[in-house]
């Protein structure tokens, strides 16, 4: 699956519905155009896009504007950590102690790694 498949996918948005782009390398005014005054709607959500880009799709090259928040969701995701988050905690609070500091470890979880701090029990 090539990255623009996958960002169509990932925001549902079927690449007939998207405004054609011309074809050729875009000047940054066609792309400014876009955006000022009146940005185009997000083609995820409608809210008015903060980025555009010309992509190829199987029905032709076509717009593809999109909201901050859309831009961020479609963008990859980087892979869980190697080690498990809450091995990790540990080794940090084991090093703050064998320092002699006084900590407290605040962790905030992103939703996205929440797997990661789960402890597997299938073994
Ligand atoms: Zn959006």
């Amino acid at each position: 699956m090539t990255p623009t498949v996958a960002v169509l996918r990932t925001l549902a948005i079927d690449a007939a519905a998207l405004p054609p782009a011309p074809n050729g390398p875009l000047s940054d005014a066609q792309n400014t155009r876009r955006l000022r005054p009146h940005p185009a709607p997000c083609a995820a959500c409608g809210t008015p896009a903060r980025a555009t880009r010309a992509i190829d799709t199987d029905v032709g090259r076509r717009w593809l504007d999109l909201c901050r928040t859309c831009m961020i969701t479609s963008t990859k995701q980087p892979p869980a950590p190697p080690v498990p988050l809450t091995e990790t905690m540990a080794a940090v609070r084991e090093a703050a102690h064998r320092a002699s500091i006084s900590t407290a470890l605040v962790l905030l979880v992103d939703p996205m790694h929440e797997k990661a701090l789960t402890p597997d029990r299938s073994s």
